[in-house]
């Protein structure tokens, strides 16, 4: 079976990845899509996001990264054949938002299922936005992103300012 992990990723903190590890445990392939979420504005660029998962998931020998500019996460899953959209689920918000569009997906392709996993506990108020922000006021963001991304974000703050 094989499962495609869409979001915006930017970046990928520990509670992406350890979604993406509890999956390589489930599925044959985990395919990582890197998207343009219409409602936020990036602060990495699409290559830049699919970039930094490639160097972090490089151990995992069924673990793939995409990335497309635009189109549904529907049309996407059926590019890449995957069985499984997976999504991760962090509290009654987030389960409340994937549950709709996990219904409307399922109404544009019956063939693909959507899984909700639930966060790990330590990772379950971890998002972007909220290391972005802790990063931009001189925070430690260690303990929520791997090295390299934490790495990435501070450079890319600085050259922001
Ligand atoms: P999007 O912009 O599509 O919501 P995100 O990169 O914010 O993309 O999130 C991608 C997926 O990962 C979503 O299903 C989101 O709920 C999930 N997710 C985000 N942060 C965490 C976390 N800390 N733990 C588990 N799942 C998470």
């Amino acid at each position: 079976m094989k499962a495609l992990f869409p979001g915006s990723f930017d970046p990928l903190t520990k509670g992406h990845l350890n979604i993406i590890k509890r999956a390589t445990a489930m599925f044959d392939e985990v395919i990582v899509g890197v998207m343009t979420n219409t409602t936020k504005t990036p602060l990495f660029s699409l290559e830049e996001r699919k970039r930094l998962i490639q160097e972090t998931v490089k151990g995992y020998t069924n673990v793939s990264v995409i990335g497309v500019q635009k189109g549904l996460t529907v049309d996407l899953a059926r590019q890449v054949n995957a069985d499984v959209i997976l999504r991760g689920i962090r509290d009654i918000q987030d389960c409340e938002f994937e549950k709709q569009i996990a219904i409307i997906n399922r109404q544009l392709d019956n063939q693909i299922e959507t899984l909700l996993m639930v966060a790990a506990p330590q990772y379950s108020a971890v998002s972007s936005t909220i290391i972005k922000e802790i990063s931009r006021f001189g925070g430690d963001i260690s303990q929520f992103v791997p090295p390299l991304i934490a790495n990435a974000i501070r450079e890319k703050i600085n050259e922001k300012n």
